[in-house]
């Protein structure tokens, strides 16, 4: 018998000539070598068989392929790619026609791996040493020179020649696949995806069937092995446990691979493992025909480290995904999600879609009051009562920190539905929390071409709740957005004029209605655009409130009205004061009464020449923040009125109760005065200032019988056109010039 020793690779026996030889068991499954054998002489390819057949090489047997003739040969080059020699004379139908098949060998049947090795009767026929070199040629003899051990000696130079270049080829093919497929691992989200082209990459390396299957392990202390892709007759495994595969060998091996965290090689099968110590670890089996090659295991090993930076990765990935889309605390889809979410709705559905922005009224109260933690819990107990009530029906995001997403259906969204979900079941820390909320609706519509544009819509119908009736919804119209429209314009402009110095202050005399005497004044702000049109105050005023411009546009009021007072006092002015308008979230700043005493300082102001006018909404803004701030002006010795009077909605009890100087009759009961019924409010309000003890002031004085009719009800001061429309600096310097002689002439007194 003629063995070669595939361990060790060396000849331990040789063949008796012409001897039928037994195969060894390995040969009997591994494929054999394919020789092909070219000559026109009919006894070359018989004495060829004769010294060779039987012959076990490196653990695989020989295999013989015949042809006669140049155009034969042809025809079999092209069908064999696996083909590990030629036997091949020089001379046939020419004296060169083997040169030129190895040259279609090579060139045109593209075998670079198979071994050649030329035999001529004659010895003058051996190529020149630079074809051997430019063909990859093997060996060259004459046929008298081929003994049958030199022929065997040649084949195995020829065979382990051929085999060290199919592994450098395999290797190479297999790096090369390792890494053209790396991207695609990289890039994949879905595990299942991962884990099925897992199988496809492998059995490609192998070059065998997609057969195999990948099972999963999380490293959460459980042993819970899941297969996740499955391939071939493992295909009925996916998603089930590993327990349950019918082939427990199998399951064996692929628990012993992720217990150890170790590959496994033997015979024809491959366990490969990768993973991650702290996240996802994977196995994978797969099997062939034939036993695996050292250049396989090599390759496998190399690829199962990719699949671990890999999946590494995967798990970086939905970290930072998770980051980027998930809210940590509320573990719900959060902004940037809600925004991608409704994009995608807009562009793949038809059907009706509604989007609601559900703001929880006071967050920031509460928070203040309660704590950050105990707001925390709040907002997790109000998510999961939405969950509840919605479940899957709806997508629910955490767009800002106290506000929520929902989006659904119009059938299964609406604002009764999610009053319902919140009303009494909030439970925070063991009690009920009573949670307001108010809500912009948005249905999906055709006009809209961004899920942000969307939501901008739902905010805009949000903050049109808030302002008309917090705790309730608003459903976004396109009016609604022309006034947002019209705000936000208005709201760039009022920050450009005031920066560019746009605004200025005029001033209104007030005068006593007994005597004509000057008290005061109230001090006005204007807005000129650069094109010289005047933007009336209660346009720009609510804006600035709204944005929180007001605080630094009250404080520049405050600073240029004081100024000018100062520059009025200057001029020999005594016994007046300068009111100036606070708004509410002015009123409500930090440090509001620090800067109203450092600008009266600055100016070297008594406090006394100085009145804030408050409106009857900061006067019910509640007795703990109204009554500190009021009485602290009132004992410094600024004196406060409320503006506007009988146009809100105060509590005359509360009213008694509040420290304030002076109330101002709106002047819409002055216009009145003429009509039938008309003084009537007029004189209910001067009664009661004077019973609360307190100084009356009519505003929009526009005629002589206003003022008459005021005086004769009792009211004590007033303003108005009638006596001068609000004035620049120094228009009001010429009035107060002439207002002695102008009173006289007004007959009023
Ligand atoms: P207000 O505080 O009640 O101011 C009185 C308004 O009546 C002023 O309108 C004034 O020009 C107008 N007025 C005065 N006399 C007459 C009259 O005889 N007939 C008529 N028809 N109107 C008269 P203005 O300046 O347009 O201000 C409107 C509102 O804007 C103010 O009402 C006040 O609420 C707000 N505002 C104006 N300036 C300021 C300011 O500097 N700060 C703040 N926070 N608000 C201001
Ligand atoms: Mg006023
Ligand atoms: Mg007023």
């Amino acid at each position: 018998m003629t063995v070669i020793n595939p361990a060790n690779e060396e000849l331990f026996e040789f063949a008796v000539a012409g001897q039928d030889l037994p195969n060894d068991e390995g040969a009997s499954t591994a494929a054999p070598w394919r020789v092909l054998i070219i000559d026109d002489d009919v006894d070359v390819h018989h004495a060829t068989l004769f010294a060779l057949n039987g012959l076990v090489l490196f653990g695989r047997p020989l295999q013989f392929l015949h042809a006669y003739s140049s155009t034969e040969a042809q025809q079999k080059l092209l069908g064999e790619p696996e083909l590990a020699l030629v036997l091949l004379d020089v001379v046939m139908e020419t004296h060169d026609a083997g040169l030129l098949l190895v040259d279609f060998l090579r060139n045109e049947a593209k075998l670079y791996a198979t071994r050649v090795v030329l035999r001529t009767g004659q010895p003058g026929h051996a190529p020149e040493h630079d074809t051997i070199i430019q063909y990859d040629i093997n060996d060259y003899k004459t046929k008298s020179e081929l003994t049958q051990h030199k022929l065997v000696t040649t084949v195995i130079a020829a065979l382990r020649a051929y085999d060290q270049l199919c592994v450098i080829e395999t290797g190479r093919n297999g790096l090369e696949l390792i890494v053209s497929c790396s991207g695609g691992f990289l890039n994949e989200e879905d595990l299942h995806i991962f884990s099925g082209n897992v199988i496809t990459q492998m059995a490609a390396l192998l070059r065998t069937g997609a057969e195999g299957l990948v099972c999963a392990h999380q490293n959460d202390g459980l042993s819970n092995f899941t297969v996740m892709a499955g391939a071939g007759r493992f295909a009925s495994a996916l998603n089930r446990s590993l327990a349950e595969l019918d082939d427990a060998r199998i399951a064996g091996l692929l628990r012993c691979a992720l217990a150890s965290g170790q590959c496994h090689f033997e015979g024809h099968e491959a366990v490969l493992y990768f993973g991650q110590k702290d996240g996802w670890a994977m196995a994978a089996y797969i099997s062939k025909k034939t036993p695996l090659q050292p250049m396989e295991q090599r390759l496998l090993s190399v690829f199962g480290v990719n699949l671990s930076s890999a999946l590494h990765n995967h798990g970086l990935m939905t970290r930072l995904r998770n980051d980027a889309y998930v809210d940590a605390l509320l573990h719900l889809p959060n902004r940037t999600s809600f925004v991608e979410k409704l994009t995608h709705t807009l562009h793949t559905s038809d059907a009706s879609f509604l989007l609601a922005l559900i703001d929880i009224d006071d967050f920031a109260e509460v928070n203040d009051l309660m704590g950050h933690a105990y707001g925390d819990k709040l907002l997790q107990a109000f998510a999961r009562c939405l969950m509840d009530e919605f479940g899957s029906d709806v997508f629910l995001a955490r767009v800002s920190s106290d506000s929520f997403g929902l989006l659904g259906s119009d059938q299964c969204i609406s604002h009764q539905r999610i009053k319902q979900a919140l009303e009494h079941r909030v439970v925070v820390a063991g009690q009920p929390h009573l949670v307001s909320v108010t809500v912009g609706l948005a249905p999906k519509s055709s006009g809209t071409k961004t899920g942000l544009d969307w939501l901008k819509d739902a905010g805009i119908a949000l903050k049109y709740a808030k302002r008309h009736h917090r705790g309730r919804f608003s459903t976004f119209s396109d009016d609604m957005a022309s006034v947002s429209r019209h705000r936000t314009q208005l709201l760039e402009g009022l920050h450009k004029a005031f920066t560019d110095a746009r605004l200025f202050m005029v001033y209104q005399p007030q005068v006593n209605l007994t005597t004509g005497q000057l008290i005061g004044f109230e001090s006005l702000i204007r807005w000129r655009t650069a094109d010289g049109r005047f933007i009336p105050p209660d346009q720009f005023i609510p804006v600035a409130e709204h944005s929180g411009l007001i605080v630094a546009l009250g404080d520049w009021i405050l600073q240029t009205a004081c100024r000018d007072m100062r520059r009025l006092k200057a001029q020999g002015l005594r016994g007046c004061h300068m009111a100036v308008n606070v708004s509410v979230v002015q009123f409500q700043s930090d440090g509001f009464l620090d800067r109203v005493v450092r600008t009266l300082q600055e100016h070297q102001l008594e406090p006394r020449e100085l009145e804030l006018e408050i409106t009857e909404s900061v006067a019910m803004l509640g007795r703990d923040v109204v009554e500190q701030v009021l009485s602290q002006l009132r004992s410094l010795g600024v004196a406060v009125a409320i503006d506007d009077f009988g146009t809100g909605y105060s509590s005359l009890s509360y009213l008694e109760q509040l420290p304030v100087d002076r109330i101002k009759i709106d002047q819409t009961f002055v216009t009145k005065l003429k009509a039938p019924g008309g003084p009537r409010i007029a004189e209910m309000i001067t009664q009661l200032g004077h019973k609360l003890d307190l100084q009356v002031l009519a505003e929009g004085i526009e005629d002589a019988g206003a003022w008459r009719a005021l005086h004769a009800m009792g009211c004590d001061e007033g303003q108005g056109y009638f006596m001068s429309r609000p004035l620049d600096f120094e228009a009001l310097v010429v009035w107060l010039d002439q207002w002695p002689t102008q009173l006289e002439a007004l007959g009023v007194i």
